[in-house]
């Protein structure tokens, strides 16, 4: 990017249009609008002639998964969660793993690299999308915190920390037995360098936070702005690269750290009115993450991005065809003004 960029940040988006003859025998035109990321400068499309396509599975919200009552197979249940899960490193934690209220913190057995841990809601073994309750998902991200901040002390290199969640197997998820998962690694991940040095130049050639300056846009502009909760702001991503993508950001927070309990309860707040939202549109799986470089000289602040995945139900088709893996371009059927429009009143707007 040149040097002169590394302070703007641009809300472009441009729209192409396919002619074809439709069976009709009439001649038409398809629009479909390209939109850059103003972030990582990544493109998407928005292809209307979709949007009003009835996507599979989303009649009604699908049943739950088979394994929904099967709690004596799960080991994330009670009693079994106890033999069933690693223990932490002495080194990390004094106790075998941490707790917070109901929501028990453990190693992932199946580590995604140096520090990587899965903390459980409680002992509900599954949950609708939207239906867990406040508590037990405060107490989860209270947990991570908790783990995050001993991993700070303990492994001062390991900067690079994402809490994530994948709700259903749609999502990603293994199991369904509803818990957050945290990773902490002294290497980046591919999002992590580079927001941190697009944050990180745009502070030193602009004086201004990223997240903070995109947020103000946003506000200004109006379309896109769904609502807050306490110190958090919800907009629709401008340029989405996942189905009905919001964004939830904590402006001038750059550490995991740096939020406390109540902001955490505001954090998930906005979460559950998002689930409250897609839950409207019959959709029940969605993976969600917040990202944090926990550095001193890190200008990235923290963002929540949460987004609707495809629904878990037999046959229905992922959201990731040949076009997204082979071309690198997200292709949704909504226009992020019009997903604004419809979460708005799950923020009481
Ligand atoms: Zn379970």
């Amino acid at each position: 990017m040149p040097s002169q960029e590394h302070a703007e940040l641009t809300f472009s988006s441009r729209t192409v249009s396919a002619k074809l003859i439709d069976p009709a025998g009439l001649l038409i035109e398809r629009a479909v609008e390209i939109r850059t990321n103003p972030l990582t400068g990544r493109t998407c499309r928005i292809a209307f002639s979709r949007t009003k396509e009835k996507e599979a599975g989303t009649d009604a919200l699908p049943p739950p998964p088979p394994d929904a009552g099967d709690t004596s197979n799960c080991p994330f249940c009670r009693p079994q969660v106890m033999s069933q899960t690693p223990r932490l490193n002495p080194d990390l934690a004094g106790e075998n793993r941490l707790s917070c209220n109901d929501s028990l913190l453990f190693p992932n057995l199946f580590p995604y690299g140096s520090y990587s841990a899965v903390s459980l809601f409680n002992d509900d073994h599954f949950v609708e999308i939207g239906k867990a309750s406040h508590s037990s998902y405060t107490d989860s991200f209270l947990n991570c915190r908790r783990y995050l901040a001993r991993v700070r002390e303990q492994d001062p290199q390991a900067v690079y920390m994402a809490i994530t969640q994948n709700h259903l197997p749609s999502a990603g998820g293994s199991l369904i037995h509803p818990h957050l998962q945290i990773n902490a690694d002294s290497v980046a991940a591919n999002h992590h360098r580079f927001l941190l040095e697009r944050a990180n130049d745009y502070y030193q050639h602009s004086g201004d936070y990223l997240l903070s300056s995109y947020l103000g846009h946003e506000t200004n502009d109006g379309s896109r702005y769904i609502g807050s909760t306490g110190s958090w702001q919800w907009v629709a991503a401008f340029a989405p690269e996942g189905f009905f993508e919001v964004w939830g950001i904590l402006p001038g927070a750059t550490s995991m750290q740096q939020p406390e309990k109540p902001d955490w309860e505001d954090l998930v707040q906005g979460v559950l009115n998002v689930q409250h939202f897609y839950r409207s549109l019959n959709r029940n799986g969605y993976n969600l993450g917040l990202l944090s470089v926990e550095a001193p000289a890190s200008r990235l602040e923290l963002r929540l991005v949460i987004m609707a995945r495809s629904n878990y139900a037999p046959w229905v088709r992922s959201d990731h065809t040949g076009f997204e893996v082979m071309l690198g371009d997200m292709t949704t059927f909504v226009a992020p003004e019009q997903t604004a429009q419809w979460a708005r009143p799950f923020f009481g707007g």
